[in-house]
This record gives C-alpha cells, structure tokens and sequence, in this order.
C-alpha cells in the first residue's frame, strides 16, 4: 500500500526542481529522499524532475520493497544513510559541476574557507569511487558522512544532509559554492588551510549562534538575541 504524505511528496517535486533551477542539478542526475512513517519517500529512477508529479514519489521500507514507480538507482545509499544518521532526515544527491570537478581529482574541501565548517567539521571528505547504485559505495558514503552533513563522492557528485528539505537544499548549495570558490582559489596557487583548532572555534561559533543548521545556542551565551 502506497505511503500516504502528500504535503512531502510535494515539497519534494518543488525542492528537486529548486536543484535544477539553482544549477546544481541537470538532466536526470540526482535524487532527493525524505524520511516518513516506518520507511522514506524516494525520487523514482531517471525521470526529469520538470515533468515529475508528487504521485511519482515511490514509498520504500528498510528492507528495500517499495511502492509505485522504480526507485532511484541509489536507494541503497539514501537508505543506508536514512538507517545510520537518525540526526537528519533527509538525503539529497546532485552531480553540481564544481564538487564533481573537485570529486574527479578525489580532492576533499579543505578548511580554505571558515565556511567549510557548515558541514560539520575541518573539512568535507571526498569518498573514494564506487559504482553508482551498489552497495560498496553506500558503504563508503557512510563512512564519509559520518559527523558531517556533506561529502563528495569520487568522480560520481555529492550529498547533502538535512533535518529538513530546505536545509538539505541549502548545504548542497553551499558546498558547490565552497567546491567553486577552492577550484578558483587553485588556480593562483595552494591556499593556506585555516588550523584545525581555529576550524574547532568556527564550529563553536557556529553553534553558538545557531548558524546554518548548528542546534540552538545558549541563551547565556555573549549573541545577539531577539526581545523577548
Ligand atoms: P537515478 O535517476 O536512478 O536517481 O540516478 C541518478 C544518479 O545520480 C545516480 O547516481
Ligand atoms: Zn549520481
């Protein structure tokens, strides 16, 4: 029986349109999953997202068995990740051009940049090559995620994560402007790395002031807060 959740499954025609819009995404690469009830809504396997309907959206359970349409080549991965972080629940994959650039060479993102802290921590890893849609690159996926809300995924793309569709969308953005900035910054030569206890005090920052997706600060703390 199909899962019913029809304000997800529409949000999720909108936030994989947004992926193509934004410019992170084209063609029919990419896959967006959101976790609901006892299983998650997937995107179905090569369908253009500009013609794709909410009704679309195939419901599968952990074991793998789905309703509706055929799911996304990578539903081991959106799964594995779905069953391993229970901080998030949402998985995105895009194939964006400067994260696949860096992706290629199997370069991570270093800490070039304070903003490279959004995911998580002093850098966004790069997981080494497997091939799309089997169960050693979700292994390898995992790994690479693990306290981090983003990775890339050698000569393949990257995923982001989220607690919410907006958010996943937001840190998928960001890493492919991180993925553009360092591929430029390249070019005059390497850049200095920030340290990692500088890259720790981002973080901490980040968290205090509830910035990108870090949980809510202290309300003793020295940020700004609103009245009331
Ligand atoms: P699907 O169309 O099967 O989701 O595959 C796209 C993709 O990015 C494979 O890695
Ligand atoms: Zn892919």
């Amino acid at each position: 029986m199909a899962h019913e959740d029809n304000d997800i499954r529409a949000e999720m025609v909108d936030i994989c349109r947004r992926m193509n819009s934004s410019g992170i995404n084209q063609g029919t690469s990419g896959n967006l999953s959101v976790r609901s009830g006892d299983g998650f809504l997937i995107t179905p396997s090569s369908r253009p997202y500009d013609t794709m309907q909410p009704a679309d959206l195939c419901y599968m359970d952990f074991d793998g068995t789905y309703d509706g349409l055929r799911p996304s080549s990578e539903w081991r991965f959106h799964r594995d990740i779905l069953a391993a972080r229970k901080d998030i629940d949402v998985v995105l994959h895009c194939h964006s051009v400067y994260a696949t650039t860096l992706a290629i060479h199997h370069k991570p993102i270093p800490a070039f940049h304070y903003m490279t802290g959004i995911a998580g921590g002093s850098d966004i890893r790069c997981a080494p090559y497997a091939t799309f849609g089997t169960a050693e690159l979700s292994q390898l996926a995992v790994e690479a995620l693990e306290g981090r809300l983003a990775c890339l995924l050698g000569q393949h793309g990257q995923i982001a994560l989220g607690k919410t569709m907006a958010s996943a969308i937001w840190m998928a953005v960001e890493v492919e402007t991180l993925a553009r900035m360092y591929v430029q910054a390249l070019t005059l030569g390497e850049p200095p790395i920030l340290s990692d206890s500088e890259m720790e005090r981002v973080i901490g920052q980040m968290k205090r002031m509830s910035y990108g997706q870090a949980p809510d600060g202290d309300a003793d703390a020295d940020v700004a807060r609103p009245k009331n």
